[in-house]
């Protein structure tokens, strides 16, 4: 098991630039599994609810140098939370809840870097903007100052073959090389995050620059 993970990592690794940030979705890994993943010396975890990552969290508190993702919909009473728990957060995906990060950032001091969750194929089971609305919404994120705005994120409806996969994934980069150029004064479009377990391959063709890999790392339970 121990080795199972450091293989399906080293696998990984083999297959994507040295440059792309391979983040261990550890949503469904016990603490035990993140320290065996950690070894490998992977740095970025990224969990989508806030219980169960506090409480992986404080064991893992021996890790200082672990970098936390927030990758689950953000109900607003957790907003304060996952501000000061996480480093990044992938799943920022309206403008009101975009409005209260910001606020709640500036209360507590912090700047957390952010990705905007978009959905280039419509699909009423995900969250994010629509790119006609994010672009729309643009002009009132970049005031959001005390978010560090780096990115896009998506997560592609089930189901597509792989020429319907890469092909949302390079809508994804080309809305990103879009926004990155106008002008804005704080949010920049230096990241993608987008490839899970099934799609990472696909993704880091159109562009990725973080990947989410969950299931081909640490199993399906
Ligand atoms: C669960 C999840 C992943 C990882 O999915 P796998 O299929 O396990 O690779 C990636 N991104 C998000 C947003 C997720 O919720």
């Amino acid at each position: 098991m121990t080795n199972a993970i450091c293989d399906n990592i080293d696998r990984i690794k083999q297959e994507i630039p040295s440059t792309t940030r391979l983040i261990a979705v550890s949503k469904q890994a016990s603490p035990a599994a993140i320290r065996t993943a950690y070894t490998t010396g992977v740095r970025d975890f990224a969990e989508n609810r806030l219980q169960d990552a506090l409480s992986k969290q404080e064991k893992l508190q021996d890790l200082s140098d672990i970098c936390w993702h927030f990758i689950g919909h953000i109900q607003s009473k957790k907003a304060k939370k996952i501000i000061t728990h996480f480093d990044w957060i992938h799943s920022v995906d309206s403008l009101k809840l975009a409005q209260r990060l910001d606020r709640l950032s500036a209360e507590l001091g912090l700047s957390p870097k952010v990705c905007l969750q978009v959905k280039v194929l419509s699909d009423p089971d995900k969250y994010g903007w629509h790119p006609s609305e994010l672009l729309a919404d643009l002009p009132v994120l970049d005031r959001c100052e005390h978010l560090q705005i780096r990115g896009l994120m998506t997560i592609l409806p089930w189901g597509l073959s792989a020429e319907q996969t890469l092909s949302a994934f390079q809508s994804v980069k080309s809305l990103a090389d879009q926004i990155q150029q106008q002008s804005w004064s704080f949010l920049k479009m230096e990241e993608l995050s987008m490839g899970m377990s099934g799609d990472y391959k696909l993704a880091v063709r159109a562009g990725a620059t973080m990947i989410r890999p969950g299931r081909i790392i640490f199993g399906s339970n």
